[in-house]
C-alpha cells in the first residue's frame, strides 16, 4: 500500500488543533460535512441548525466521538437577535470564536413572472443577510481577542459559501443568483477592509454537490446524466470535497489567501460548452 492509499481525512488531523469553529446549516449537507471535517482537524465546532435537532445532535455526537469538542446551537442566521445570542453563547461557552463557515442556505425557485416578493426576501435574508449578521457578530469577536500566534497566524477567519452561480445566472433562480452574486460582493468588501486587522474572509464556489438542496438534478440516472453535461470531471460532487476546501481555507496553510473565491466545481465554471463548439 503506498501512502496515498491511507491519506483520508487523517491528513488534515493536526491542522485547527485548539480553535473553536461556528458552521452554519450545518445539520445537513455540505454544513454537516464540513463540521465533520473541521471537528477531524481538531476544532471544536458549534453545529448550527434552524430546524431538526436530532440531525443536529447526531452530528454533535460524531464530532465528539472524533475527539474534539461540540454543542448543537438552534439560531436562524437571518434573525439579527438570534445570530448576536448564538455568538455571545459561543464566546462564553467555547471562549472564544476562530473560524465561521456562514453556510446556511436555501433555495425558492420559481419563473421570473411567477415569483412572489415573499420567495425573493426569503432567500435574500438567508443566503445574504444571514451571512452578514454572522460575519459582523465573528468579526467583533476576533477584533476584541486579536490574534493569539500559538492558535493561528491571523484573528480569525471567515469562510462564506457561496456557489457558482455567483457567476453563473440562472433562469428561473433570480433571486438565488442575486444572493450569492451579493456574497461574492459581500465577501471581497469585507477582505478588502478586515485584511488590516489580521482577518482573512474566502468563500468557497461550490459547482453541483451532492446534497438535500438540488435532489431533482440527481436522483435519476437521466438527471445526472444531464447534469453530468456541465461538469468537465464527469462526476456530481460529495459534501466532502466541498467540506475539504473550507478546512483547507481554515487553516494557516493557506494564511496569505486573502478575499479569494476557490471554486470546487469539476471545471463547471470552464465553458464546458466550448470544449467541444465554439
Ligand atoms: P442543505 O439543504 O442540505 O443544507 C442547507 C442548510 O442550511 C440546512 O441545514 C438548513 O436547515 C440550513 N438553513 C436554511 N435556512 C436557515 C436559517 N434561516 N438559519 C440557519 N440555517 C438555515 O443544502 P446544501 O447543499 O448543503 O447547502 C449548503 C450551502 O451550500 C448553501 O449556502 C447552498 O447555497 C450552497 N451550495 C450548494 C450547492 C449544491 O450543489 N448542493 C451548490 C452551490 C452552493
Amino acid at each position: 500500500m503506498d501512502s496515498h492509499a491511507s491519506a483520508g481525512p487523517q491528513t488534515v488531523a493536526p491542522l485547527l488543533k485548539g480553535q473553536k469553529a461556528l458552521v452554519t446549516g450545518a445539520n445537513s449537507g455540505i454544513g454537516k460535512a464540513t463540521a465533520l471535517a473541521l471537528g477531524r482537524a481538531g476544532a471544536d465546532v458549534v453545529v448550527n441548525y434552524v430546524a431538526g435537532r436530532e440531525a443536529a445532535e447526531e452530528v454533535v455526537a460524531q464530532i465528539t466521538a472524533q475527539g474534539s469538542r461540540a454543542a448543537a446551537y438552534e439560531a436562524d442566521v437571518s434573525r439579527e437577535d438570534q445570530v448576536t445570542a448564538m455568538v455571545d453563547r459561543m464566546v462564553e461557552e467555547f471562549g472564544t470564536i476562530d473560524i465561521l463557515v456562514a453556510n446556511a442556505g436555501l433555495q425558492r425557485d420559481a419563473a421570473f413572472t411567477e415569483m412572489t416578493l415573499a420567495q425573493w426576501q426569503k432567500v435574500i435574508d438567508v443566503n445574504l443577510t444571514g451571512q452578514f449578521l454572522c460575519a459582523r457578530e465573528a468579526t467583533k469577536e476576533f477584533l476584541r481577542r486579536g490574534v493569539v500566534p500559538e492558535v493561528s497566524r491571523s484573528a480569525g477567519k471567515i469562510i462564506c459559501m457561496s456557489s457558482v452561480h455567483q457567476i453563473i445566472p440562472w433562469a428561473g433562480h433570480v433571486n438565488y443568483a442575486s444572493s450569492k452574486g451579493g456574497v461574492l460582493m459581500m465577501m471581497e468588501t469585507l477582505a478588502q477592509e478586515l485584511a488590516s486587522k489580521k482577518i482573512r474572509v474566502n468563500a468557497v464556489a461550490p459547482g453541483a454537490i451532492r446534497t438535500p438542496i438540488n435532489t431533482d438534478a440527481w436522483d435519476t440516472p437521466a438527471a445526472e446524466q444531464d447534469l453530468l453535461k456541465l461538469i468537465p470531471y464527469g462526476r456530481v460532487g460529495e459534501p466532502e470535497d466541498i467540506a475539504h476546501a473550507a478546512v483547507a481555507l481554515a487553516s494557516d496553510l493557506l494564511d496569505y489567501v486573502v478575499g479569494a473565491t476557490l471554486y470546487v466545481d469539476g471545471g463547471m465554471t470552464l465553458f464546458p460548452g466550448f470544449a467541444t463548439g465554439g
